[in-house]
């Protein structure tokens, strides 16, 4: 539920016109907002402006946040979200962002491109966010993994669980899940043919680059794992609009 002030802004916001050079970036950067119904781009529209609103942006190390970095960043959050709704993202307050290859090495000594954290913030670098949007079809895409985080994290763990749909949903999600990152870290073809390998770090990790995947290559996802596609899909509400766009990872 949303309070009376934030559904006032909300109402205000969307009585404006969506800007005209929006719409381009969006259609520069993302395949699945130019293979969306109409009614659909509309949602998605609306759902960004709202994103971007209320956020706080944070230019790290003389970033400049423009328009477009923010229209880019926020395209990338609500295609996760878009049938979920944005309460997913209600305690991602801040989103820092930095102009170079943000990098640092996470517990097993693995180079990552981005952060989220558990107090609700996201850092990003911004040529990682538009490299993994460079190529809509490699199963890799940094902001949609940060982001993934952020809805893992939105039950209190990160632990590769988000909230799911009802209690029925717990059961099947944690056997398939479990099964294919025991699969991935034993080097599976079938995980492998899908997923990164960073995705072998841990549960959370796990999560995130399925996400990536199920994204960007849909349809290979359903092929070699059709039930961590079923649970996934089950989750995010319904086939991404990038389906069949790819049908193998590039
Ligand atoms: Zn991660």
């Amino acid at each position: 539920m949303i309070g009376p002030i934030r559904r006032f802004r909300r109402w205000k916001i969307s009585r404006r016109p969506f800007p005209q050079e929006w719409r381009g970036y969006l259609s520069e950067h993302f395949a699945c907002y130019r293979m969306m119904p109409p009614e659909w781009r509309n949602r998605y529209e609306h759902m960004i402006r709202i994103f971007i609103a209320e956020r706080h942006w944070i230019p790290a190390a003389g970033m400049v946040i423009d328009d477009r970095v923010k229209v880019i960043i926020a395209g990338a959050a609500v295609r996760l979200v878009l049938r979920l709704g944005l309460e997913y993202y209600d305690r991602m307050r801040e989103i820092v962002v930095y102009p170079y290859v943000y990098k640092h090495k996470d517990e097993r000594g693995m180079m990552i491109f981005g952060e989220a954290h558990p107090w609700g913030t996201v850092v990003l670098s911004w040529p990682a966010v538009l490299h993994g949007l460079a190529n809509p079809c490699d199963g890799e895409n940094t902001a949609l993994h940060e982001f993934a985080h952020i809805l893992d994290r939105d039950d209190g763990a990160f632990n590769g669980t988000p909230f799911l749909h009802s209690r029925e949903d717990y059961g099947p999600w944690a056997e398939v899940m479990a099964r294919h990152f025991e699969l991935l870290k034993l080097g599976g073809p079938e995980e492998l043919a899908v997923l990164r390998m960073y995705g072998a770090t841990n549960p959370a990790e796990f999560f995130s680059v399925a996400t990536e995947a199920f994204f960007e290559i849909p349809s290979v996802m359903q092929g070699q794992m059709p039930e961590l596609y079923e649970v996934m899909k089950k989750f995010y509400g319904g086939d991404p609009f990038t389906y069949g766009l790819c049908p193998r990872r590039l």
